[in-house]
């Protein structure tokens, strides 16, 4: 199966598809396991901030698994979750019939009695990774929409025994309430080069400097390469690794071996007569080459 067509916690927890109920200590736990877990989207990258992409802490809207206690069960809830401290419960919810009157089959699909509360992060992150990666729900690849997996055939829903077009297969499908543009399994932050899945593509960012005015330096997120949304999980992992390997910055001063962002620096090779790929940085370079600002 492939990553990329299942919901992902955080891309559920968004659209208010997880109801969870239990005890109120082992939820806060597991609420704030999510917000770890969903680190690479802290961060994202405003890209049209004056001009200077910047990386918005404000901008910062992961909704808390705390927020979805006791929610009521409607179309939109996928799964439910129980943490209770002898009993841990995971309940899948597959709606069908949107026309007349809704309706859904609930099945247990998850369950660990006694938990292991004196490893409490360790069967918590089972539970979240099981989530993650359960395959009841897959976004069908013809219609871009979330359909019960059982509908499913070769990652597209649809009768397929009725139909010779792939494209009405996915008439008949019952679609579940789910946007599947947030489910970002590409974003990744904190490293040389981050990956940011915007609205309109995948974007390839490194961090740069950038000087609107003499003195103040800017710190930005540089767009240095895109890929189409539909881009596949290996091609955006495969982009980004060439992608690292090729980025010169960071990379630390010749002089002073502090680390510098592109921006912040030279090429040593533009002041010495041998050949180098050091970099030197402002400073050193005024220092040393008597460059001036
Ligand atoms: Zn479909
Ligand atoms: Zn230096």
């Amino acid at each position: 199966m492939k990553m990329e067509l299942i919901p992902t916690v955080q891309s559920l927890l968004k659209q208010d598809a997880i109801r969870v109920e239990g005890d109120i200590a082992l939820i806060e736990a597991f609420t704030k396991l999510i917000d770890l877990l969903s680190f690479q989207y802290e961060h994202p990258p405003v890209f049209d901030f004056n001009s200077y992409p910047f990386l918005d802490h404000s901008a910062r809207k992961i909704p808390l698994l705390s927020d979805s206690i006791n929610r009521p069960l409607s179309q939109q809830v996928l799964y439910s979750i129980s943490l209770q401290p002898e009993r841990f419960e995971v309940l899948v919810h597959i709606h069908s019939d949107s026309t007349a009157k809704p309706e859904y089959t609930t099945k247990p699909v998850y369950t660990v009695r006694k938990p292991n509360l004196s490893n409490l992060n360790h069967a918590l992150h089972a539970l979240y990774d099981y989530i993650d990666d359960s395959t009841h729900f897959l976004i069908c690849q013809n219609c871009k929409q979330l359909v019960a997996a059982e509908l499913c055939s070769d990652n597209s829903c649809g009768d397929f025994a009725k139909t010779k077009h792939s494209a009405q297969h996915c008439e008949s499908t019952y679609k579940q309430v789910f946007d599947t543009s947030f489910v970002d399994r590409v974003s990744i932050t904190g490293e040389v080069v981050n990956v940011f899945k915007g609205e309109d593509e995948i974007k390839f960012y490194a961090s740069s400097t950038a000087w609107p005015h003499p003195h103040e330096p800017q710190c930005y997120s540089r767009v240095i390469e895109t890929l189409p949304l539909t881009a596949t999980l290996d091609e955006v992992h495969a982009l980004r690794d060439k992608l690292e390997a090729e980025q010169k910055y960071p990379a630390p001063c010749f002089h002073c071996k502090e680390e510098f962002d592109e921006g912040e620096a030279m090429d040593l090779a533009s002041f010495v007569d041998f050949d180098t790929d050091e970099i030197v940085c402002y400073g050193c370079a005024s220092l040393h080459y008597g460059v001036v600002y």
